[in-house]
């Protein structure tokens, strides 16, 4: 049963990182992601319905455009992959519950926020709109209206004070607006915090190699996905552990 609901999750994951790609694709050169057919980068034909399935057409056109034969680019098949994965993972963690099926889409949506967060350094307020959305899903079926309110400042509003002085995004605030609704206070403090120390690991291996500065600005965005992803997944089991600590 188990390997049943893994299989269609990941077919049903993988078809949300296709649009996934198209945006990731789309979004940074400012085109809208709602027109137009994808087409072929290369000669610019437009894509017929069965080159556009997800993962699948990539490996029977073994990555070559049917007409052109240029090479396909295959970020769009690894973004697919990627967030069929990371969704897959979610629902499996929690079962076909409202909370695997809510946790599944708000993982690939938050894939979504790092990807273009990464690229353009903006988190789009749709997206998190969406974060919101799963969130009051999850809220209104648990019933657990007091941790989402507490969840939606606990980490929003110390991050809005570092914003003031100008050590963070906008997007970044509402991001964790968002994943509070949808995690609960406790959790959202535990995502704050993977994040803060995923980023904190990422600087130094980027300062070790030399690839960036302290001074330059990387996105933040990113960990705090990460982090939140990692709090969903195992968040839980974390806080027990450490409440276990003070009997
Ligand atoms: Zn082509």
């Amino acid at each position: 049963m188990k390997v049943m609901i893994g299989i269609f999750a990941f077919v049903i994951f993988a078809c949300i990182g296709s649009f996934i790609g198209v945006c990731y694709d789309r979004i940074p050169k400012g085109e809208k992601v709602w027109k137009g057919r994808s087409h072929c980068d290369l000669c610019g034909r437009t894509l017929g319905a069965w080159e556009l399935i997800p993962i699948v057409s990539f490996i029977c056109l073994k990555g070559r455009c049917r007409k052109c034969k240029g090479k396909i680019s295959i970020a769009s098949t690894l973004i697919e992959i990627c967030t069929a994965a990371v969704g897959t993972l979610a629902v499996l963690v929690y079962g076909l519950t409202v909370q695997g099926i809510v946790f599944g889409f708000a993982a690939c949506i938050l894939f979504e926020i790092a990807l273009i967060d990464q690229k353009t350094m903006n988190i789009s307020d749709l997206t998190c709109l969406l974060v919101a959305l799963c969130g009051v899903v999850l809220t209104v079926v648990n019933g657990s209206y007091i941790s989402s309110l507490i969840g939606m400042v606990c980490v929003s509003l110390p991050f809005f004070i570092i914003k003031l002085f100008g050590g963070m995004g906008m997007g970044d605030v509402k991001l964790m607006c968002a994943v509070g609704i949808l995690l609960g206070w406790q959790q959202t403090l535990l995502a704050a915090f993977f994040g803060l120390i995923i980023a904190s690991v990422a600087a130094l291996i980027l300062k070790a190699t030399e690839k960036k500065g302290w001074k330059s600005e990387i996105p933040f965005g990113p960990y705090l996905c990460a982090g939140t992803y990692l709090s969903m997944l195992v968040g839980t089991q974390c806080i027990d552990a450490y409440l276990s600590l003070f009997p």
